[in-house]
């Protein structure tokens, strides 16, 4: 992000409705001095063309998957110096579903991306989505969920038949446990349900929860939008 966009940044915070909050966060002078080291300014991409963009880049993987080649050579010289990533894409740990390969091959620098299994909003993701949007500028926040996840399985055995989960397991699927139990009996398959509830809850928890973001989506400079990813068709359902 630029020294104007920065100091434009800084105004609208302290002049804003969340002036502690973001004053907090501007004060962490190491990432404020780094993004101003990278001079790079941000995407011009409002949300809208960049969801276009990874709606096409999906086609596209759909399409001719072997042409999806990222020339990352030349390509990490461009960014070495800075990111202006153009999305956020949340989405889960699982091995198959990186963001960059499914939206079309897309190269170094382009999305910001967070990853937990089951694609929850914790503090730490919170944060980093936050950053994506104020410092980096990133317009577009994608809370992408997956078909026969397992952190989703978990959360429904769970809900359905009170499993205990060993170590770190057990707190982490607790965080889907609002969409299992909301799912819970309903009709259709139980683990897709609460696949696409999970996002659609995890999208509506960063856009309410976050001051920052939700700063941005009262402004119309960020939108917050959740998919599902089919693993076996590799097309990204754009839900809402
Ligand atoms: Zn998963």
């Amino acid at each position: 992000m630029c020294n104007s966009c920065i100091d434009k940044g800084r105004r609208r915070f302290i002049n804003g409705s969340v002036t502690g909050l973001a004053a907090g966060v501007l004060a962490l002078s190491g990432w404020e001095s780094r993004a101003r080291a990278a001079s790079v300014p941000p995407t011009t991409l409002t949300a809208e063309e960049s969801l276009a963009k990874l709606k096409e880049g999906n086609a596209h993987y759909l399409a001719a998957p072997e042409l999806c080649e990222a020339k990352l050579l030349k390509r990490r010289e461009e960014v070495a110096q800075g990111q202006a990533p153009w999305a956020t894409i949340l989405t889960c740990a699982d091995s198959r579903v990186p963001p960059e390969l499914l939206f079309g091959g897309l190269n170094l620098g382009e999305l910001f991306v967070c990853r937990n299994a089951g694609n929850t909003a914790d503090v730490a993701t919170l944060g980093t989505i936050e950053y994506g949007a104020e410092h980096l500028g990133s317009p577009l926040v994608v809370v992408m969920g997956h078909s026969r996840c397992g952190a989703v399985e978990a959360a429904c055995e769970v809900a359905k038949n009170g499993i205990t989960l060993p170590g770190f397991i057990g707190p982490m699927v607790d965080a889907l446990l609002p969409a299992a139990k909301a799912e819970l009996g309903k009709e259709g398959d139980f683990v897709a349900n609460v696949v696409r509830e999970n996002a659609r809850l995890t999208a509506v928890k960063i856009a309410s929860e976050s001051e920052i973001v939700k700063h941005f989506i009262d402004e119309k400079k960020v939108k917050v939008v959740y998919a599902v990813y089919n693993l076996d068709t590799g097309a990204v359902d754009f839900i809402g």
